[in-house]
């Protein structure tokens, strides 16, 4: 059993990775112009709407194929092998529709609804919640984007950042302070709607390939049921599992600049050895290292993501702490896996023509990606105070 099939424990899982290798493959290939455009390809959407890859999440009555954390996760990582961007990408759609289905976020009606768009047409959407002032939403500051009410419409006014796939996405759910009710809450917004428009600042060291770009909202009128959430996201301690997407894909990367570094290893022989650098001592020491770190994270990930599909919906917020956990353990821990990859490949590893540098910067935004690292180790000080 190999380090990235680890985890794989029924036929179905077996399918599904095999569908996410399929797909990562082809991601693989497009990296240089995912890369060089910021932007996730277009090709690249296609391939996974033909393989009727975004309806995965939703209920097998709705047209999906019900995927539970534990898959989410195994095929997030496979993709990331191939391309953390797209693993990224892909993962917000995912985990989003995953928590629609199960949470019971939105009135029945409009969620049924927009399950049959993501099931025939397979629409693609990510929740846009980022902006300048409020910087990450898990900060609980008020959005500045505005939903102002006319009539049986909202005009929505702002501008949000950190958009993923903000080019190729077919809604939005945006967070807005909804005057009218003096509260936070967020729209469902089709991407083509009139006075939307994409401004594209996403010129960034990592995760180029995400298309993380601007969206600015100049009056946008949408019908009042689009309001698909008051209040719901209000409470940042609830526990949501489908976030370990999150750490799946930076764990992904991880095992990617593992494999390079030990393929590296094994093939590199300096002319001063008889053997290939993988039979010196301290090259054996990094990979040793690499795989500890990889066996902590994922065993921890895992462990979790199954407890959380085992338990309740009641019972899964006693997981809060254990997922902010997961997501601080894996994230650093998959930093400390590259780096450790880049030693291997000394000089090397910083040229374009490894793919060693590209994981070094882009295992570095999973940082930034939420729950934030001092949040984490706040949440569990107070747990442990409280306790
Ligand atoms: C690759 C990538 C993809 C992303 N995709 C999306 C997406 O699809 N949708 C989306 O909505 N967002 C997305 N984000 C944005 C992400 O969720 C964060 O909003 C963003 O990374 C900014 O986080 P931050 O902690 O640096 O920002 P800020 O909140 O602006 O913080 C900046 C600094 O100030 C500190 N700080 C700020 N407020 C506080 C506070 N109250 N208490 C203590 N310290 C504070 C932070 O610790 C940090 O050091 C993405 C980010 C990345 C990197």
């Amino acid at each position: 059993m190999s380090i990235l099939t680890r985890y794989i424990q029924t036929d179905r899982q077996q399918k599904l990775y095999d569908l996410a290798g399929g797909l990562a493959d082809k991601a693989k290939e497009r990296v240089k112009q995912a890369e060089d455009t910021a932007q996730l390809p277009a090709e690249t959407v296609a391939d996974f709407k033909r393989e009727k890859y975004f309806s995965l999440t939703l209920p097998k009555e709705l047209g999906g194929e019900a995927l539970s954390l534990y898959e989410l996760l195994l095929i997030q990582e496979r993709l990331a092998v191939g391309d953390g961007a797209t693993a990224l990408s892909v993962g917000w759609h995912l985990g989003i529709v995953q928590e629609l289905a199960q949470e019971d976020l939105w009135e029945p009606e409009i969620f049924d609804w927009f399950a049959k768009e993501v099931a025939e047409k397979q629409v693609l959407v990510n929740r846009i919640a980022s902006e300048k002032a409020t910087g990450s939403p898990t900060r609980g500051g008020v959005p500045e984007t505005t939903a102002v009410r006319q009539g049986d419409e909202y005009v929505i006014t702002g501008a949000k950042t950190f958009s993923t796939m903000a080019a190729v996405l077919d809604y939005y759910i945006v967070s807005t302070y909804i005057e009218d009710k003096d509260t936070v809450g967020s729209f469902l917004i089709k991407s083509d709607l009139p006075g939307i428009s994409i401004d594209k600042t996403w010129d960034t060291l990592s995760m180029r390939g995400t298309g993380s770009d601007d969206v600015i909202f100049d009056q946008v009128r949408v019908p009042e049921k689009m309001l698909v959430e008051v209040n719901q996201q209000a409470n940042p301690r609830k526990a949501k599992g489908w976030l370990l997407h999150i750490p799946a894909v930076y764990l992904g990367i991880a095992m990617a600049a593992r494999n390079e570094a030990i393929d590296f290893a094994k093939s590199f022989k300096p002319n001063s050895l008889k053997t290939s650098i993988a039979e010196v001592p301290h090259i054996q020491q990094k990979i040793g290292e690499m795989d500890l770190k990889l066996m902590q994270a994922r065993s921890f990930m895992y462990s979790v993501a199954t407890e959380w599909d085992n338990r309740s919906k009641e019972d899964r917020q006693a997981l809060s702490t254990d997922l902010a956990a997961v997501k601080t353990v894996a994230t650093n821990l998959a930093n400390e896996v590259v780096d450790l990859a880049m030693r291997i490949a000394g000089g090397r590893g910083l040229s374009k023509s490894y793919r060693f540098e590209q994981f070094y910067r882009d295992v570095r935004a999973g940082l930034h990606n939420p729950p934030m690292d001092d949040m984490v180790i706040q949440i569990l000080a107070k747990k442990a105070i409280s306790e």
